[in-house]
């Protein structure tokens, strides 16, 4: 077999791993954080409206209905809101249009793991801070010369928020280089960073219609900052796709925040049933981080995290493991309804229960 010279040009690549999906229709899926509830019923009514003969158009170029909305919505000109397929696109264009220094980008060792993914595809010089041994971001540990700064704020996996005013310190120590701040968890408790992009021109903060919003499967994104940020992300974005989001996703993104107060009650249960799920599980001997998003992160003295993965899976319920060393010993459990959650417990004390019978 000769060697076909033309593969050594194939790019190396080690894509992000999502949470898998379910092959059984009647699995409980804690696995992706995603909204155990429906979207607004508004969004419903729009598709039901939709007359596919609309379709025939181009969507508008700059998602310009969208980014009104979202800027009305958040008080801002809509020259300072940018629209993508999912805060995944987002950031991908952020780390593309503001990333190109030598120096290294800096992002916690313990955090959403697409980054280092785009750095590597970007070619992007990058290095990890160690959170330190409570899984906390240090802000001190962002203060020196970087090509820029990521933080998921909460961030993922652990949930943690951090304070607005340590964000805007790590903010106001990088005047050289540009700060994102991740927020696709922000609707569930933590505090945002929007406000602060007023006067801070090196902040962009993204957002995502996926968690909060409950709609993952329409794809949507979005990103608020300087004006002159903004422009940016557009120049890299029209010189990749220049119609990046959809008709249907564009207005149903509108219809979802028009429907402001529905929002607000969902991110409420989905609060609620996390502090309840969280006390029960405490009392069954784990213990977690201070959640701020919609999952849990959990670890038991007693009890293998890969083999609980393991025996959940088995009974139909998935939920995350991360293999990496800090976080081997720990679960990320989504908060889905009371009713999915009831089942998750119970599964967790037939575990625990099996465990100890085992022993002796
Ligand atoms: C889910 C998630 C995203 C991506 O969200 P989409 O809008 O669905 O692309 C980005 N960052 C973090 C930390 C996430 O957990």
């Amino acid at each position: 077999m000769t060697q076909k010279k033309w593969k050594e040009n194939f790019i190396r690549v080690k894509p992000y791993e999502a949470g898998e999906q379910p092959k059984s229709g009647d699995a409980i899926k804690l696995n992706a954080n995603e909204n155990p509830y429906p979207p607004a019923p508004g969004v419903e009514a729009l598709l039901r409206s939709v007359k596919a003969e609309g379709l025939r158009r181009y969507p508008q170029a700059d998602g310009a209905d969208l980014c009104r909305a979202l800027a009305a919505e958040h008080g801002l000109d809509p020259t300072s809101v940018f629209v993508a397929n999912g805060s995944d696109e987002v950031l991908a264009l952020a780390f593309r249009a503001f990333f190109n220094s030598k120096k290294p980008v800096l992002f916690p060792d313990v955090t959403y793991s697409f980054y280092p993914v785009w750095c590597e595809l970007f070619g992007i010089a990058c290095r990890r801070v160690a959170l330190d041994g409570e899984f906390r971001v240090r802000a001190e540990d962002y203060a020196g010369e970087n090509g820029g700064v990521v933080l998921a704020n909460p961030n993922a996996p652990t949930g943690i928020a951090l304070p607005l005013s340590e964000i805007e310190g790590i903010v106001s120590a990088n005047r050289e280089s540009v700060v994102i701040v991740d927020e696709a968890y922000i609707d569930f408790g933590a505090r945002s960073a929007v406000g602060l992009t007023a006067r801070h021109e090196n902040l962009l903060v993204t957002q995502s219609f996926s968690k909060g919003r409950a709609l993952a499967g329409l794809r949507l994104g979005m990103a608020f900052g300087h004006a002159d940020l903004i422009a940016v992300l557009g120049a890299v974005k029209n010189a990749f796709n220049s119609y990046p989001v959809d008709s249907l996703a564009a207005a149903a993104g509108v219809a979802s925040i028009a429907d402001g107060a529905y929002f607000a009650e969902s991110a409420a249960r989905v609060i609620a049933t996390r502090e309840r799920a969280a006390a029960a599980l405490r009392g069954m001997g784990f213990s977690m981080t201070d959640s701020a998003a919609n999952f849990l992160f959990v670890t038991h003295a007693d009890a293998d995290a890969a083999a609980l993965f393991a025996y959940l899976k088995e009974r139909g319920i998935l939920v995350r493991h991360f293999a990496f060393p800090r976080t081997e010993r720990h679960l990320r459990i989504t908060v889905g309804t009371d009713a999915e959650m009831d089942r998750l417990l119970e599964a967790v004390s037939d575990f625990l229960r099996k465990g100890r019978s085992d022993a002796v």
